[in-house]
């Protein structure tokens, strides 16, 4: 199932980060996901629950956020969101546009609990 292999790379991704953090608490992990990229978040959340479950993780939620497809305009090179797949250009009207986004599959943020108390956000480094 797509859905699962995905939400085993976040954990992947999860285990990676906290190498910078030892002994700290994963709380929340965000994602950016593209509407293109055909993910049900749903059923994403669904599945990471259910691979959380029962581990030393189970209190880790998802925050999977979806993004909109971006363009970028070949006349005046402004870059747009595109709303409800209008490929025009919102600023000089022009249809010579490009897909520049939306099939994104993004790790956004850790949260993480240090020392049982404090809580820290930590963003992505690509
Ligand atoms: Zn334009």
């Amino acid at each position: 199932m797509h859905e699962l292999s995905i939400a085993e790379s976040i954990l992947d991704a999860v285990r990676a980060e906290l190498l910078r953090y030892p002994g700290a608490k994963p709380l929340r992990v965000g994602l950016r996901i593209g509407v293109l990229a055909a993910v049900d978040i749903d059923s994403l959340s669904f599945c990471f629950e259910s691979v959380v479950r029962g581990t030393d993780w189970d209190s880790l939620t998802l925050d999977a956020k979806s993004c909109p497809p971006t363009r970028r305009c070949l006349a005046c090179l402004g870059d747009f969101e595109s709303v409800e797949y209008n490929t025009l250009c919102p600023r000089c009207g022009d249809g010579n546009t490009i897909s520049t986004g939306g099939d994104e599959l993004d790790f956004d943020y850790l949260e993480v609990e240090t020392d049982g108390a404090s809580s820290t956000q930590v963003q992505s480094t690509e």
